[in-house]
């Protein structure tokens, strides 16, 4: 857990004329829930994807606690991401899914069954565990990508879309599920939506962003709140 800064974060995309994303400027605090919302094009996925390390920064600068990330390769950042496609590997089981990003950072296998048993009860995925993804509902997919992401008690979360592959019903109760999830692991999350209502149940603080840079800042009630 720890807090994560975004100092006059900004990025030109090569060729691109001008930034996609500008002057950025957001203290999240531990624990906290971000939710980044804006029109299509506004640049929530590139500012995500900086935090990822899936792009670079061409300006400013990105820490988690006191290190600052926005130089290192994703592996070392100590975040996990979550993607509206689930970017699951469908070759392997549910637990081998779970335990990949462990795996490869070298935790024990007992901290590995540990880990991903815990997570599998939270996520009620225990019946699933042998499964392939394809065997699975889109709902289930999406908590084992959630899976994923706790098992390796990052120090932050960042959510692309995550629900928007999903029917209306389960899209509803998901965001329920994720709401409560992160509130019980208290770990400081980053979430896009273009979604006002999962956006408004989420966050704690809202990013509205416009044109690659931030329009409002605030709690979801102070923002829709003005006309
Ligand atoms: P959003 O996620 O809010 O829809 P994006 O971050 O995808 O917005 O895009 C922000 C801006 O950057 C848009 O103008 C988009 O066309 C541009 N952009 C996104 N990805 C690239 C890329 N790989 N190369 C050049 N321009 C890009
Ligand atoms: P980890 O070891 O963190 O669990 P993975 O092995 O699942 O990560 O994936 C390695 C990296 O590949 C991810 O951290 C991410 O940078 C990238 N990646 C995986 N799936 C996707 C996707 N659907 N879209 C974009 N990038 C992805």
């Amino acid at each position: 857990m720890a807090h994560l800064s975004l100092r006059n974060v900004g990025k030109t995309y090569a060729g691109g004329n001008q930034p996609a994303v500008c002057g950025i400027n957001i203290e999240i605090a531990d624990g906290e829930f971000i939710v980044l919302v804006g029109p299509s094009g506004c640049g929530k996925s590139t500012l995500l994807r900086m935090v990822a390390g899936l792009e670079t920064t061409t300006d400013g600068e990105i820490r988690i606690g006191e290190r600052v990330v926005n130089t290192l390769d994703p592996a070392e950042r100590d975040i996990a991401m979550v993607f509206q496609n689930y970017a699951l590997y469908p070759h392997m089981t549910v637990r081998d899914n779970m335990a990949y990003g462990l795996k490869n950072r070298g935790a024990s296998k007992a901290t590995i069954t540990e880990r991903v048993n815990e997570a599998s009860r939270m996520l009620e995925l225990g019946p699933y565990l042998d499964r392939k993804p394809r065997a699975l509902s889109g709902g289930q997919r999406q908590r084992v990508a959630m899976g994923r992401a706790i098992v390796r008690q990052p120090a932050a979360f960042l959510f692309d879309e995550p629900l928007s592959n999903l029917d209306a019903k389960l899209r509803v109760s998901m965001r329920m599920e994720i709401r409560k999830l992160q509130k019980r692991l208290g770990t400081t999350s980053l979430y896009v939506t273009h979604d006002q209502l999962e956006a408004m149940t989420l966050a704690d603080r809202l990013v509205v962003l416009n044109q690659g840079k931030i329009e409002q800042i605030g709690a979801p009630l102070e923002i829709y709140r003005k006309p």
